[in-house]
């Protein structure tokens, strides 16, 4: 197919439209029926006629993806497994909250920047996810579970680091926030990143969501050693984007923070990274790092984690304990491989 309509924005779309010969306000109508109602074909569109839909069953068609697996937790969360047309894996996971769901969602086949203690990362880098495959995770997961009139939170912290696929990240959000297509409200968009600076430079012009910073670490040192992106863009850097970050007045910044026994999780730990983060408006996410075969590290005790957490709390930083959901079915933070046959590797 020629044109794929889950991966076309609107200005796109009113020009495949005008060049068919057909009225303005069909651009609107197809996107409609793309988007918002989930169409799986051309022929699903009932109020075009049947003449429209043959010109435009001559141009374009409508991507989709099947799940291939859904592996549900005991906690509730799911895990979905979709695989792209050229066989690569990619998960979506589902994650129930108190009032609602969040669907974590993927960004590339793997990962460029191999953090030591991130599953992903040790796949190393497949591909890029183009927009309509990142639009189709949350899509499938939509139809899947009958979620369209209730829109989940959507984080993309899933495989990937989706400010390394700037361009295609930025086109899917702009389908899954704009009123033509999903409408998700920017309020519950976030993305994650280990600290691209330029590109969360250009993310703060382009787009009004949400920014969480995987931080990990409360020196350059520690955080050298984990996070090898570090070595280009320093803890201080991004430090200075995330104060000068345009935070609409009721958002903070999020950073996360994994902690990793005896790597960055003692009270002098705790005690850098309160000093480093004073007077930024944030909130701290405290991940106790989630093991998986073959992982170098392990997850501190509770009461390490609760210490930690006790002195963030006496400097008054908001730092709650995010249990990952969904570990007993490898679908928790840093746990995403994409099991079905990634390049060469066979993946939990
Ligand atoms: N690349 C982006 C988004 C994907 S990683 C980023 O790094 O932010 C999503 C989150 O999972 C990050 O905050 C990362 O620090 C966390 N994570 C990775 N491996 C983990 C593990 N083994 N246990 C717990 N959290 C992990
Ligand atoms: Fe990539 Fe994020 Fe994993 Fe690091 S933590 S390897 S950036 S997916």
């Amino acid at each position: 197919m020629k044109y794929d309509l889950r991966n076309i924005t609107i200005e796109e779309l009113k020009n495949l439209t005008s060049d068919l010969g057909m009225e303005p306000y069909r651009a609107r109508q197809i996107a409609q029926w793309v988007f918002r109602n989930n169409a799986g074909s051309i022929d699903d569109m009932t109020s075009l006629s049947k003449e429209t839909r043959k010109k435009l069953h001559e141009v374009a068609g409508i991507s989709s993806f099947t799940p291939e697996k859904v592996v549900t937790s005991a906690d509730g969360s799911k895990k979905y497994l979709f695989k792209t047309a050229d066989g690569c894996g990619v998960e979506s996971v589902l994650l129930p909250e108190k009032n609602h769901w969040t669907l974590c969602i993927s960004s590339q086949i793997g990962c460029t920047l191999g953090c030591r203690f991130c599953y992903t990362g040790t796949i190393g880098f497949i591909r890029n996810l183009s927009a309509a495959e990142i639009v189709n995770q949350v899509s499938a997961v939509l139809k899947a579970e009958g979620l369209q009139e209730k829109l989940p939170n959507l984080v993309l912290m899933g495989m990937g680091e989706p400010l390394l696929n700037y361009e295609q990240v930025v086109k899917s959000l702009k389908i899954l926030l704009s009123p033509w297509g999903f409408n998700f409200s920017h309020r519950k968009v976030t993305v994650s990143t280990a600290g691209i600076i330029p590109q969360i430079q250009q993310l703060a012009r382009d787009l009004p969501v949400n920014l969480a910073i995987s931080l990990n670490a409360p020196s350059d040192e520690i955080r050298n050693f984990l996070m090898p992106v570090n070595k280009k863009y320093p803890l201080k850097n991004f430090l200075y984007e995330a104060r000068s970050f345009p935070i609409p007045s009721r958002k903070r910044i999020t950073f996360e923070y994994v902690l990793i026994k005896d790597v960055n999780d003692s009270g002098e730990h705790a005690e850098a990274l309160a000093r480093l983060l004073q007077k930024i408006p944030c909130k701290i996410n405290l991940i106790p790092f989630n093991e998986y075969p073959g992982a170098p590290f392990k997850r501190p005790d509770e009461e390490h984690v609760t210490a930690f957490q006790s002195i963030l709390h006496q400097h008054h930083f908001t730092a709650p304990i995010r249990i990952s959901k969904g570990s007993d079915i490898v679908a928790a933070c840093g746990q995403l491989g994409g099991s079905i046959n990634v390049g060469n590797k066979q993946t939990p």
